[in-house]
Order: structure tokens, then C-alpha cells, then sequence
């Protein structure tokens, strides 16, 4: 028979995979279940898609305005459009992130 490990001593340091927030574990509390991302780290997760997508819908809608009438081509003139949309989209999504 070999000899049982002994018994942790010392506190278990955890990093949630998706949220990289760190909790740290005493011994007598490794063995109440696996470590798992907590229902808030969905619920941030899911806020954040639907940010993004907001972002990149206010961003599609901003270009086309921005780029009335304008030939799409791969031209520095269309890319620097895109890109002041997109700032001006997540300008626009952390504002709303701020008042809400
Ligand atoms: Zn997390």
C-alpha cells in the first residue's frame, strides 16, 4: 500500500479561465467541488458580446454614412472612414457603458 498523500497545509491559488480573477483557497475547502467560471463570469461574458456587437452594428451603420457615394476599394481613403467609425461607435458605446 502506499502512504496517503498528506494533507495540504497550505492555501490553493485559482485563476478563473475566462475572467483571470485569482481566489485563493484554504485547505479544508479543496475537496467541495471542482473550480468552475462563477455565473457572474457568464453573465460578463455575455455583456461584453453583446457590446461588441452593438459596437460593430453603430460602427456599419456610422461607415455607410461616412462613406456615401464613396467607391469601396481597398484605398487608404475607405479604411481611414472605417476606422473613424469605429472610434466614433466605441466612443459611442462607452459613453452609454458610462451613464448606464
Ligand atoms: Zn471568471
Amino acid at each position: 500500500m502506499q502512504e496517503p498523500e498528506p494533507r495540504p497545509t497550505s492555501r490553493l491559488l485559482v485563476t478563473c479561465s475566462c475572467c483571470w480573477k485569482a481566489f485563493l483557497y484554504r485547505p479544508e475547502h479543496f475537496f467541495n467541488g471542482s473550480p468552475a467560471p462563477s455565473p457572474e463570469c457568464h453573465r460578463q461574458a455575455r455583456a461584453e458580446a453583446r457590446a461588441e456587437s452593438t459596437k460593430l452594428i453603430a460602427a456599419a451603420v456610422i461607415a455607410a454614412i461616412r462613406l456615401n457615394k464613396e467607391k469601396i476599394e481597398n484605398s487608404p481613403a475607405v479604411h481611414s472612414k472605417v476606422a473613424e467609425s469605429l472610434k466614433l461607435a466605441e466612443m459611442i458605446v462607452s459613453k452609454m457603458k458610462n451613464l448606464g
